[in-house]
């Protein structure tokens, strides 16, 4: 009896497999409908600086409002538009749109704020794309001011091919953008070996900065200090609660996203969002 269940697990591992592979091939092939549809939008996280809780930035992430499926975040097809890809026009898009947002923001509320706004590269993009042309083109078409379009690029992405991602990097920047690396900790490096690329910010993952682990804060103290030490400030992502936000002001930490914070929005909502916060600091 036992085997016989067994054997229709492994059916019904099998069946969802298969399941699993067609919705691949499906999304991939609605992926590239969409982006000729303007399906996929952008929404805006607030980034806000923790000194005196006010907005530092936004965070662009990309959204994909599925005529079927509903809003679909980030996770959810990134990888594929990565495997297919269809990242190469999905994040040009996506880097054209922030930049327009963010050339309106500093139009309407001056430049001088040094509101920014970062866009996420993927490893496709920067390492097998010219990724250095696409920036170039945008930053001629749009007018932002200097170090406001923050490009980001995980860990991960830098340690496939260090030396590479370094002259790109480096080429990006003199562009006139700021660096930043994402989803720092989870990507095998240390930040002294990092110090050889020039970030600006690195972004702690969430997994260093959610809930209450005891290890937690001497982690985070000692990836703050170091950070400080060469010269970059720090973003910590994932502050899902108060007490998260308060452990970062603690420790030092220059800037903070996460639901506690706010969460990915539609580009008008940002807008009204950052207006109140520059009224409020302007009181
Ligand atoms: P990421 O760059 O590390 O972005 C942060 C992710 O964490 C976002 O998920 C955001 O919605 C989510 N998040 C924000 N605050 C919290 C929080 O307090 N708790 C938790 N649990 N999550 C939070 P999203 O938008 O689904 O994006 C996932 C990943 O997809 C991003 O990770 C980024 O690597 C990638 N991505 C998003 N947009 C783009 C894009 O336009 N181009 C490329 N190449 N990658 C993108
Ligand atoms: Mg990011
Ligand atoms: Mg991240
Ligand atoms: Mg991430």
């Amino acid at each position: 009896h036992a085997k016989r269940l067994g054997g229709d697990r492994i059916e019904v591992f099998r069946a969802s497999l298969r399941q699993h592979a067609v919705d691949i091939l499906a999304i991939e092939s609605d992926l590239r409908r969409a982006l000729e549809r303007e399906e996929i939008k952008v929404f805006y996280q607030p980034i806000i600086r923790l000194a005196d809780d006010s907005i530092a930035g936004f965070e662009a992430l990309a959204r994909w409002e599925h005529p079927k499926r509903g809003r679909l975040g980030a996770s959810e097809f990134i990888s594929i538009a990565e495997r297919s890809g269809l990242i190469i026009p999905l994040g040009l898009l996506v880097l054209e749109k922030a930049a327009r947002q963010l050339s309106a923001w500093q139009e309407e509320y001056g430049s001088d704020l040094g509101v920014f706004c970062s866009v996420n590269v993927s490893s496709r993009q920067l390492l097998r794309h010219d990724l250095i042309n696409d920036v170039k083109a945008v930053l001629s078409r749009v007018e932002v001011a200097r170090g406001t379009l923050k490009i980001e690029v995980t860990e991960s992405l830098v340690m496939e091919n260090p030396e590479y991602a370094a002259k790109v990097l480096e080429r990006i920047k003199e562009l006139g953008t700021s660096l930043a690396l994402d989803d720092f900790g989870t990507g095998y490096s240390s930040l002294s070996y990092l110090q050889r690329f020039p970030f600006d910010s690195i972004k702690i993952d969430q997994s260093f900065v959610r809930g209450t682990a005891k290890e937690r804060p001497v982690l985070l103290r000692s990836i703050v200090t170091l950070a400080h030490d060469l010269g970059m400030d720090v973003i910590a992502e994932g502050a899902e609660t108060p007490a998260d936000v308060e452990q970062l002001k603690a420790l030092g930490c220059e800037y903070a996203q996460g639901w506690a914070l706010g969460e990915p929005m539609p580009a008008e909502d940002a807008r009204r969002l950052l207006g109140r916060s520059l009224r409020a600091a302007a009181q």
